[in-house]
């Protein structure tokens, strides 16, 4: 076997040559910290582990998806997730601020035509220039950056494979996986993967999808369904259950109703049977009602599936290194310090079984284990009242339990609900209708009243949510909330003044200043 040099990766092209580059030699790993997936999770891991000196690599490998999309280093959040589609999402509210703005006396012509590639251009360029930021970055911070795709050789070591084919091996002290996830496509539904695209390709499209099936009715599903009718597009959600599944459901069905008002299209309980390629180039989409099991068909332009996402763990090798995964996710499971069954090896963001889907909750997760790696800290990551926000037409916002599981937690007559239907002063004179803004929180009933969970629909939802998350945090009570003094004249004021409780049954609506 050919002698390997530690510092040198090592480079093979058949199998067999340089096995364990680790065992070779000393025993001493070539990276204190080596992290598998450049994303949210994993890229702040590294860059953290990089303060305390030490040595550090990160890989990170973008397989195309069916379509033949692919993008650079970033993960999904800046790739295919959160930045494209909240600046998408901006495009689209501009489209409701042009109506207000006629309103307000603002001179503009009939009709605002939408243009998507130049939309799309703008957006793709602003997320390529975070590629190049993150490789900035890495470089400052000495973080190796490798462009390859990482599988586990044995419990120190790394192989990682080229585009081309390659391979190199490189051996760590601690390993961090952070592959995040991609999208699932729907399996025994002809023609889905064929004819049909994701998320991760709706973004980086040159040209408009024009009329779109969203199926699916979760977070991914509603935001791309919103912000495409936002833009002037004909589009349609086919959901087959509940709309945000887990999110407090009065909630979802406000968001929902909203939408349908807006403009978006919603084929409820309907699951889709079949995808066909017409003559004219659309495609064609079969699906059936599941009470009556009655079949229809529409033609559409495009048919996006944003039916949930699959860990990216399959290709890791995890089984030979003897690393736990819940077998039906496919999720890796952690322990309170996002230890897995290996010592030495961790897992964060995405893959994590039972964690949120986010990326603040990866990017804390990876900052605070690079911390207890490699410096004093004990500290983990506390995963309760993680804000969130859904960027639907009409935003919501919320922390800590909805109404349902606060009712099963501490019994229905043990929680107090306060609510309030509210009118954003900006959507009077704008004449907008959109009788689902709306706010409630949900608290204990007896002793200080301990808010247990605060759910916000209407503008800028997540800006309004952020702040009342800390005190949250804190364990904030009903009434140092209304020992708040609100902001005038906003929407979150109305958080500080709810008094109507669901209880009473009294009409929720704010009216007057
Ligand atoms: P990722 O960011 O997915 O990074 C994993 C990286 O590892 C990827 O680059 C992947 O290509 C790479 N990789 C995979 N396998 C390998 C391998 N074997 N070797 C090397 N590299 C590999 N969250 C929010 O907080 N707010 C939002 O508004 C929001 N919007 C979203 C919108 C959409 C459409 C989607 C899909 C997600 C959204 N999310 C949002 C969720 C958020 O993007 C994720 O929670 C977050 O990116 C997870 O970070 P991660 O580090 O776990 O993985
Ligand atoms: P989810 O797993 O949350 O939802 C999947 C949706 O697809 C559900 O509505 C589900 O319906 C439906 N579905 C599943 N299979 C089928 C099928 N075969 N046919 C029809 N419908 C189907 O996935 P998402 O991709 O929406 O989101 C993944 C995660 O990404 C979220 O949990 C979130 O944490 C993160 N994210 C965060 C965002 C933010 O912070 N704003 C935005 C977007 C994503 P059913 O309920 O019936 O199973």
């Amino acid at each position: 076997m050919a002698a390997l040099w530690r510092g040198t990766p090592c480079f093979r092209r058949e199998p067999g040559l340089c096995r364990t580059v680790r065992a070779l030699s000393s025993g001493k790993s070539e990276y204190d910290l080596l992290v598998i997936g450049g994303g949210s999770g994993g890229l702040a891991c590294a860059k953290e582990a990089s303060q305390f000196g030490k040595k550090v690599a990160v890989l990170d490998y973008v397989d195309p998806t069916p379509k033949g999309t692919k993008w650079g280093l970033g993960g999904t959040c800046v790739n295919v997730g959160c930045i494209p589609k909240k600046l998408m999402h901006q495009a689209s509210l501009f489209g409701g601020s042009l109506k207000d703005a006629r309103r307000y006396g603002w001179n503009i012509s009939h009709p605002a035509n939408h243009d998507w590639s130049t939309m799309a251009k703008a957006v793709q360029n602003h997320v390529k220039s975070l590629n190049w930021g993150h490789r900035v970055q890495l470089q400052d911070k000495k973080v190796k950056y490798l462009n390859l795709k990482g599988s586990f050789l044995d419990e120190h070591t790394i192989r990682g494979s080229t585009k081309g084919g390659k391979e190199i091996f490189l051996t760590a002290e601690n390993i961090v996986l952070a592959t995040g996830g991609r999208p699932k496509y729907p399996e025994k539904i002809a023609g889905a993967r064929e004819y049909g695209i994701t998320s991760d390709d709706i973004f980086w499209l040159k040209r408009s999808p024009g009329k779109t099936l969203v199926v699916g009715a979760s977070y991914v599903s509603l935001e791309c369904a919103g912000f495409l009718t936002g833009l002037g597009l004909d589009a349609t959600v086919m959901m087959r259950s509940i709309p945000l599944r887990g999110f407090d459901q009065q909630m979802a069905a406000l968001v929902t109703d909203y939408m349908e008002d807006y403009g978006t299209r919603f084929l409820k309980k309907c699951s889709p049977t079949k995808v066909k390629k017409t003559d004219n180039g659309r495609l064609r989409v079969t699906w059936k009602y599941v009470d009556s099991g009655k079949e229809k068909t529409d033609e559409f332009d495009t048919v996006m599936w944003a039916v949930g996402r699959a860990p990216d763990t399959r290709t890791l090798n995890l089984e030979s290194v003897g690393v736990k995964i819940n077998s039906e996710t496919g999720k890796i499971i952690v322990d309170a310090g996002e230890a897995t069954s290996v010592p030495h090896i961790y897992a964060i963001g995405d893959i994590t079984e039972g964690r949120p889907e986010l990326t603040p909750t990866a990017i804390a997760a990876g900052k605070l284990l690079a911390r207890r790696l490699f410096s004093q800290s004990a500290e983990v990551m506390d995963y309760d009242n993680v804000p969130t926000t859904v960027f639907t037409p009409l935003e919501y916002g919320c922390v800590g339990l909805s109404e349902e599981k606060s009712a099963s937690r501490f019994g229905s007559d043990h929680i107090e609900v306060y609510h309030a239907f509210y009118k954003p002063l900006e959507f009077t004179v704008a004449e907008r209708n959109a009788p689902q803004c709306y706010i409630k929180m949900v608290c204990l009933r007896d002793g200080e009243q301990r808010i247990l969970g605060l759910h916000f629909i209407g503008p800028n939802a997540g800006e309004v949510i952020q702040g009342f998350a800390l005190g949250i945090k804190c364990g904030a009570t009903y009434s140092q909330m209304m020992a708040t003094v609100g902001i005038h004249p906003t929407c979150a004021e109305e958080v500080t003044k709810l008094y109507i409780t669901k209880r009473s049954g009294a009409d929720p609506t704010v009216t007057g200043c």
